[in-house]
């Protein structure tokens, strides 16, 4: 029986599930610890630190690598949507009117960053959850 190493703490057992099963698929065999506990008094979340996601010693080092891969693809992936600084100077007539600045350097919030976490895990890829929400880059507020 080789010792458990804790690599994550996750204080939502979804997302813990999810990166259980991803590193399942690369062959690595993953723990949860707590979740019992955790899903029946969310209220220790807190004090027990979070839903622990451990692999076995030997495995510490390729686990961290594939949850860091996944991070960066992420990262890549939702920010390829957001403006660049070049595109900022056109802006697309439907924007809103940011109606805190009366800028038109807005864009729709497309994606919950949760879900769309989620669904690179499940699918390989975000998805764009719809939100009628509006972001500016003017000012940074969400309207
Ligand atoms: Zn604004």
């Amino acid at each position: 029986m080789s010792d458990l190493v804790t690599i994550m703490t996750y204080d939502n057992y979804m997302t813990a599930h999810i990166v259980k099963a991803r590193l399942a698929n690369r062959g690595i065999e993953a723990f949860i610890k707590d979740e019992q506990t955790l899903t029946m008094n969310w209220l220790w979340n807190n004090a027990l630190g979070g839903m622990k996601l451990q692999v076995k010693e030997a495995d510490v080092a390729r686990a961290m690598e594939i949850l860091e891969e996944d991070e960066k693809e992420f990262e890549t992936q939702i920010h390829s949507d957001a403006y660049t600084e070049e595109d900022k100077s056109v802006f697309d007539p439907d924007n809103r009117i940011c109606i805190y600045c009366g800028s038109k350097n807005t864009k729709r919030i497309s994606y919950n960053k949760n879900w769309a976490y989620a669904a690179m895990l499940f699918l390989g890829f975000p998805i764009a959850v719809r939100s009628d929400k509006w972001h500016c880059f003017h000012c940074t507020k969400d309207f």
